[in-house]
């Protein structure tokens, strides 16, 4: 028999959002800044990865992308991370949001980054099966143009693996403004990629920015959206749309000061019947892992075992795949519900 912790743990799970650098190891982080003589604050991972608040973190968040400069660097952290998070989780599949814009000021072209991207993960794919797309990111700190410009690269290049855009950072007036991007997200729609956006993130974050997304940005799944429990009519609108909502509840207990316990908002996101799915957001800086975000995250927030297991569904469908790769990890899934069930330990 097994324990609860060990039970989530054990659940087979996706992973929709996670920033592509932040799926680094502190070690592997630190051996490449060394590489490439980039000057952190420090090389102690505590003190490193020490934030006050979202904009703290967006600082490191930065330097993480000055450490992956060769395609080996990039071949290396997506094979790694996709190891280290079978390991840490159970991992099956994932997306990964990354913004190619980051690394032009070294040179680097969509391709250069995408190209050795994709080569990593599809070896990782080879050795422990978990598939994977790739979610273009919009840095919002950058103009509206800049990001009509990114999904432009990204129409023109059409890479099968890349099926969205997202977004990741914040504008420079530290804000969400999701209606800033209509035009790029207009674009992408136009051409087919899938839509997510970051809305409702933190305590200083509105709740009609998951409408914005919704209705503005056409976005068909949204990052976060803790804010909306605040307004019950947007909270209907997702749920009539049956949005799936990519929460982080360990990583967004550092930054927002929420607390993870029964009233957090992520429990009553659930208890509205709203869809929930489970990541790790930055998983490096956060010291977390999709292991943790499960066993910790949803044990404090007194999630159940059926609450669990559909949250590891909601994972599939709001996937960015198509319908085939679905079905056979909601197959794969399901026989290893009924496997865990049979070995949970009853309360
Ligand atoms: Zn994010």
């Amino acid at each position: 028999m097994i324990s609860y912790s060990d039970y989530l743990q054990l659940l087979p799970k996706t992973e929709l959002h996670c920033h592509f650098a932040s799926t680094m190891t502190a070690p592997l982080f630190l051996e490449l800044a060394a590489k490439y003589g980039v000057q952190l604050p420090t090389t102690y991972p505590d003190e490193l990865f020490a934030f006050d608040d979202l904009r703290d973190f967006l600082v490191a968040f930065r330097y993480a992308h000055d450490v992956l400069r060769e395609p080996a660097d990039f071949e290396r952290v997506a094979y790694e991370g996709v190891r280290s998070a079978v390991a840490d989780g159970n991992l099956r599949y994932r997306e990964y949001a990354i913004n190619p814009q980051y690394f032009a000021a070294r040179g680097l072209g969509y391709r250069d980054v995408m190209d050795p991207l994709i080569s990593g993960l599809r070896d990782a794919e080879a050795d422990f099966g978990v598939g994977f797309r790739i979610i273009a990111a919009i840095n919002r700190r950058e103009s509206p143009a800049s990001a009509v410009a990114m999904v432009e690269e990204a129409i023109a290049q059409a890479l099968p693996e890349v099926v969205g855009i997202g977004q990741d950072d914040l504008t420079p007036e530290d804000t969400e403004d999701p209606a800033r991007f209509a035009e790029a997200y207009a674009l992408a729609g136009r051409h087919g990629l899938l839509r997510t956006a970051h809305v409702a993130e933190t305590p200083f974050a509105q709740p009609s920015a998951v409408r914005d997304a919704l209705e503005v940005l056409g976005c068909e799944r949204l990052d976060h959206g803790y804010r909306i429990v605040d307004e019950p009519a947007v909270v209907e609108l997702a749920r009539e749309r049956d949005v799936v909502f990519t929460v982080t509840p360990v990583s967004t207990t550092i930054c927002s000061g929420w607390h993870l316990d029964e009233h957090h908002r992520i429990r009553a996101m659930i208890d509205a019947g709203l869809r929930v799915a489970v990541s790790t957001d930055d998983a490096m800086f956060f010291r977390t892992d999709l292991g943790r975000e499960y066993r910790e995250g949803l044990a404090a927030m007194g999630v159940e075992a059926d609450a669990a297991k559909a949250i590891a569904l909601n994972g599939i469908d709001g996937a960015f795949c198509d319908d085939d790769t679905k079905a056979r990890l909601r197959a794969e899934f399901t026989a290893a519900f009924l496997t865990l069930d049979a070995v949970l330990t009853p309360a």
